[in-house]
């Protein structure tokens, strides 16, 4: 099982990493926050642990966007000794499990396990929006059931139309989702993307309500 350690201590994150490996997971590492909300969205991992001081980009900030965007990964959450804040703030932003710092790497396993064998109760995730169909464990998209090729960026906008269906998204936030960034270049950039998977889908497939954003119409016509 595929995991991904976010954590920018080398010295946890080289501990940490080698006692999950010894337990027998894959484990991708990263200390740099816009990279793990990278691939923390376009990888298919089981589960993320996740420490909230990151550089680059907070470990709550990075949460929040996953789970907007529909992520449904179990996240695991290492907190600063007895902030009881973070722990609040953690669950508000959708971690499913935290781990106060310090630790032992016994109580993480153990934690990790418990949230593994709860995720696979769950149902499969997958979401149809209007005519679009995402498969999110294999990041692929559909549209009238046809498979469409999409680059991380493109699935990313896609994805996050999905888990807003039926509410129109102004460009500028999908903008900071899609791309990380609120400024104009952001803002063309998006209309760029919105032009090529219309190109791939249908010319309505997402909408634009001028001057107020996107939408993914929820039912199909
Ligand atoms: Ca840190």
């Amino acid at each position: 099982m595929r995991i991904l350690l976010a954590e920018d201590d080398p010295a946890i994150a080289s501990l940490v990493s080698g006692q999950l490996r010894s337990a027998g997971f894959l484990v991708d590492v990263s200390g740099e926050g816009p990279e793990i909300w990278e691939i923390g969205e376009t990888t298919d991992y089981a589960a993320i642990i996740l420490d909230l001081g990151l550089p680059g980009m907070d470990g709550l900030s990075i949460l929040k966007r996953w789970r907007q965007a529909g992520l449904q990964t179990p996240v695991l959450v290492l907190t600063a000794r007895g902030s009881w804040m973070e722990r609040v703030d953690g669950f508000d932003a959708g971690a499913d499990d935290y781990l106060p710092k310090p630790f032992r790497s016994e109580e993480l396993l153990a934690r990790l396990r418990a949230l593994l064998r709860r995720a696979q109760f769950r149902p499969l995730q997958s979401l149809a929006a209007g005519r679009f169909q995402l498969d999110e464990a294999a990041k692929r998209i559909s549209f009238d059931s046809r498979p469409v090729e999409t680059s991380p960026m493109e699935y990313r906008l896609i994805a996050y139309l999905a888990a807003h269906r039926g509410s129109v998204v102004p460009a500028i936030e999908l903008a900071a989702h899609v791309q990380g960034r609120e400024d104009d270049s952001a803002k063309n950039a998006i209309e760029a993307m919105v032009a090529r998977i219309r190109r791939k889908t249908a010319p309505d497939s997402i909408q634009n309500r001028r001057g107020f954003g996107y939408v993914l119409l929820d039912d199909p016509q």
